[in-house]
């Protein structure tokens, strides 16, 4: 079932001098997000990601074309509250997401404003919590805390909003290697346990394969969507548009550039490892 429709989206952002052209930053993009799915959105820096990720909740809205949101378009007003309630979004910085300064009231902060009355927040503040591992820290102050334990408590604010899709725009961007996989295991997590949909921006190509489904967008256009090991097979393509592969997928591809006969896509070390023991064998 389809959660998110994107219906020939173009978006120009104003010019920034007078007399110069407004920037068109998203080129007539359609594609469908189903509900549950985990989706990784790829593409270097000015590509388009974040323009598109504000559409998501109704922060932006499209120029032409359309966004529709569990069957409500964005553009209507009388129920963009739905929308917003519906899509969570978590962004880079932690420090810029956290507003008080204990932990459980910045994570009741979200459904106090959407007007829940005080007995249901109390429950959805704890489930949140536990959901990313942190209720144990529910009194204590965010800015004192990790930045992945930062990270994971803007999630509970979100995941206390019970939205049906969190998008995630770099949310590990700024964080050290455990608290990157402190944030991606919460996020899997949400996805496989309560079915959130996830749309996940990232620069990061490990955490790309971890999802469903990968969407590359350059320069204002989708040029690659499918699964992980179908779009990773694309080396030469992804270098040519200045992105990376995974670590694993590089080195296989070099391996197989030297000769080796590498069968399929290793996409992690345990599948690199698995291809290079059956070349030589
Ligand atoms: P990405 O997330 O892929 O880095 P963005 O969506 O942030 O891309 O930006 C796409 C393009 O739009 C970039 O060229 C960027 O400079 C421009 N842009 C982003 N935000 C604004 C803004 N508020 N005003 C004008 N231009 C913007």
């Amino acid at each position: 079932m389809k959660f998110i429709e994107v219906k020939n989206v173009v978006f120009a952002y104003d010019a920034a001098e007078e007399g110069e052209e407004p920037k068109t930053v998203l080129k007539d993009i359609s594609f469908e997000i189903e509900k549950g799915s985990f989706v990784a959105l790829l593409g270097h820096n000015g590509s388009g990601k974040s323009t598109l990720a504000k559409m998501f909740n109704g922060i932006l809205e499209p120029e032409s074309g359309d966004i529709v949101v569990n069957g409500l378009n964005t553009k209507e007003e009388s129920t963009i509250l739905d929308v917003r309630k519906s899509v969570g979004l978590v962004l880079q910085n932690p420090d810029n997401q956290l507003v008080a300064s204990i932990v459980e009231e910045d994570v009741a902060f979200g459904p106090e404003n959407l007007g829940i009355p005080p007995e249901q927040i109390r429950q959805r503040v704890d489930s949140a919590l536990k959901s990313v591992d942190m209720y144990e820290f529910r009194a204590h102050a965010p800015h004192k805390l990790s930045g992945g334990q930062k990270q994971r408590v803007a999630i509970a604010g979100i995941i206390a909003m019970e939205p049906e899709c969190i998008v995630l725009d770099e949310p590990t961007a700024m964080l050290d290697p455990q608290g990157r996989k402190e944030v991606m295991d919460t996020v899997i997590k949400l996805n496989r346990e309560k079915k959130i949909t996830i749309i996940l921006i990232t620069h990061y190509m490990d955490e790309a394969v971890q999802a469903d489904r990968v969407i590359v967008l350059d320069d204002g256009r989708i040029i690659r969507d499918g699964a992980p090991k179908k779009v990773f097979s694309e080396v030469e393509f992804l270098k040519c548009h200045s992105l990376d592969v995974p670590q694993a997928t590089e080195l296989a591809y070099r391996l197989s550039s030297s000769g080796m006969k590498i069968e399929g896509t290793p996409l992690n070390e345990t599948e690199c490892i698995s291809a290079v023991i059956k070349a030589l064998s």
